[in-house]
């Protein structure tokens, strides 16, 4: 069985020619990337640092990561994402290699490559996060960083998640997220616990729909990202 939602990523090809455009549905992601990578530059320094973007969509986060200096390689299933991504690199003058895979298929070929691993906002849209934790757990160094975001899931993350950014804020494209599909932490962390990976720190992010900002902040109650390690060989 392939762990890939073929609804979920015919729902990004529908989207696909609008990721960089950000006032589009993708404005969230956009807003919050400046707080994703200072994030994951606080753990780590990306520069000169070999990094797998798994979920990639059109770039997004990983030509940020470029920007610092990592070299960057990304993958994701919506081919039409990818063809969007590699035409952006024309515009943005980068160096990135994407490439059409599951992190699961990935991992047998390409296993402890990566100084890190990111798979943000992708977790929430495969049938089986388990086996992607564990594949990115495979794909990245002994010693090195996995880093995931998602959405938490209790009434407050299908009130703020939900009917918040779909339904009152017009965020996100209504549909755009499942509320049974969300993971608690505890949940990620024992999936990541399972495959041997250890939790280094974690984060909330927030938004404050009058002021239209998002911040990090400690609770995570709605949106969140984890930083794991893998353990030294
Ligand atoms: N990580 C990006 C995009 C998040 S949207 C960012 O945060 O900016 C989720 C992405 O995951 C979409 O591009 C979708 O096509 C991709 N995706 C969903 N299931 C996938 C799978 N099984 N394997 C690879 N990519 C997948």
């Amino acid at each position: 069985m392939k762990n890939v939602d073929d609804i979920e990523i015919s729902k990004f090809e529908a989207l696909a020619s609008r990721w960089w455009d950000p006032n589009s549905e993708f404005k969230p992601l956009h807003d919050i990337n400046p707080l994703r990578v200072n994030y994951i530059s606080r753990h780590i320094n990306l520069a000169e640092k070999q990094v797998l973007d798994i979920g990639c969509g059109g770039g997004i986060l990983a030509e940020a990561m470029a920007h610092h200096g990592a070299t960057v390689t990304a993958i994701d299933k919506a081919e039409a994402s990818l063809s969007v991504a590699k035409l952006h690199l024309l515009e943005s003058d980068l160096d990135i290699s994407y490439l059409d895979s599951t992190a699961e298929e990935f991992a047998e070929t390409h296993p402890e490559q990566y100084d890190v691993v990111t798979c943000l906002e992708m977790l929430e849209h495969v049938p089986d996060p388990s086996l992607v934790v564990a594949a990115c757990q495979r794909l990245v160094k002994p010693e090195g960083l996995v880093i995931f975001s998602t959405i938490n899931r209790n009434p407050k993350s299908y009130l703020f998640a939900i009917i918040g950014a779909e339904y009152l804020l017009n965020l996100l494209p209504r549909g755009t997220h499942e509320y049974a599909k969300f993971i608690k932490p505890s949940e990620l962390a024992t999936w990541s616990r399972n495959a041997n990976l250890a939790l280094k720190d974690q984060i909330g992010m927030g938004y404050n729909p009058f002021t239209k900002r998002y911040f990090l902040q400690n609770n995570v109650d709605v949106n969140y990202i984890a930083c794991y390690e893998k353990p030294p060989a």
